[in-house]
């Protein structure tokens, strides 16, 4: 089989003949006649509801890529594999036959003087040619197993696709080439299959600050992915230069954003490394919900405790809250834990070191109680166990 990535026919160049058969509800032909839209093997024109032939509409009217289309050449003519649904509600749009609501939710029909722009929207088809003895049924058959067997295309596998030329080509010959000798170090922090494109994802991601869409755009017939791998090594090199070890909830950080903010501040690899350990000790009795933001929070100098939902007193509130507590069960003659102070045996009376009490929440932090002097009250180890969810 043979396939033929075309991106010079237009939307105008399809809407050329189109021809909307509105008694059988199908778009028949196209592309001045020589496009049969809806083969008898398609299943039927199910977009004219009022809303996914209108989003195909709008969607080209933000000038958003419709995704991939393809069309199987047999002899002189084709006829869509699949885009049928697409094509005929933007072809019902440009021959009047479809409103869609402009910016004041106002109706409104295909407007030359306004749209005649969307006429020249390039689309990224594929033809298909078949080659054996039966063309026809091998390239049916193949669409069949792509449809169903095969899976959806990724988000990034869409993008390369649509904005195939020398920019995505080169790229993809770095990061979505398992073969490469420094991919298992990448994935210690990025995340996903990269044969399924997840590192080029990431790495545009990072070079573009969050729009791949148009950084592929800009540099689609570029040849030179010298500021892609530039920018991406950078990234890497700086998690490797300031954390001294790798912990596995570093893959899949947003390392671009974090480099952004921190890339510039000095650290102490020792110092910072150490603090990601305890914080993840820390975590691991669940005194810190949010572990994969520990990072975030080292680097940003502990300064934002929201980050990791913290649910630990600081050790300053918990002496102080000690210190009132037990001078006021001396005074009272009952132990400084109040939970023993109400009982009857030897422990009614007993009064813990500081060292044997633990700082909890009067209202559970579970249920919103805030980490402060107000909200702690000191228990002794045991009645702190036992209460449990604080
Ligand atoms: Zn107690």
């Amino acid at each position: 089989m043979k396939t033929t990535l075309r991106t010079d026919i237009t939307v105008g160049d399809i809407c050329k003949g189109f021809y909307y058969n509105t008694l059988e509800g199908k778009g028949v032909r196209g592309w001045s006649g020589k496009l049969v839209i809806q083969p008898e093997y398609q299943r039927n024109y199910i977009y004219a509801n009022g809303r996914d032939d209108v989003a195909v509409v709008e969607s080209l009217l933000k000038k958003y890529p419709i995704g991939l289309i393809y069309f199987l050449k047999n002899g002189d003519e084709y006829e869509v594999l699949d885009g049928q649904q697409r094509i005929t509600s933007f072809g019902r749009f440009v021959t009047g036959k479809l409103d869609v609501l402009d910016a004041n939710g106002m109706p409104h029909k295909f407007d030359p003087a306004l749209h005649g722009w969307l006429l020249k929207t390039p689309l990224t088809i594929y033809i298909c040619e078949g080659e054996g003895d039966d063309p026809e049924r091998e390239i049916k058959d193949w669409f069949r197993t792509i449809n169903i067997a095969g899976k959806q295309l990724t988000e990034q596998e869409f993008l390369n696709a649509t904005y195939s030329g020398p920019f995505v080509t080169a790229a993809k010959t770095v990061f979505s080439n398992s073969a490469n000798a420094n991919m298992q170090k990448w994935k210690r922090f990025v995340a996903g299959d990269e044969k399924r494109q997840a590192v080029l994802a990431t790495a545009l991601d990072w070079v573009s600050k969050g729009d791949a869409e148009g950084y592929l755009k800009d540099h689609r017939y570029d040849s030179n992915i010298s500021e892609l791998t530039g920018y991406f090594d950078s990234v890497i090199a700086w998690i490797d230069g300031i954390f001294k070890d790798t912990r596995p909830e570093m893959c899949g950080l947003k390392w671009g954003r974090l480099y952004e903010k921190y890339g510039k501040r000095p650290y102490d690899p020792d110092r910072l490394w150490e603090r990601v350990e305890a914080l993840f000790a820390d975590a691991a009795d669940e005194k810190i919900k949010s572990k994969g933001n520990i990072f975030e929070y080292v680097l940003g100098g502990e300064t934002e405790p929201q980050l990791l939902k913290v649910r630990i007193f600081k050790p300053e509130v918990a002496r102080k809250v000690y210190a009132r507590q037990t001078a006021d069960a001396n005074a009272k003659g009952k132990s400084n834990c109040p939970d023993c102070a109400l009982g009857h045996d030897a422990n009614a009376k007993r009064i813990y070191a500081f060292s044997e009490m633990e700082a909890d929440h009067v209202t559970a932090w579970s249920k919103g109680g805030a980490t402060s002097e107000e909200n702690c009250q000191m228990l002794c180890k045991h009645h702190n166990r036992v209460k449990g969810n604080s």
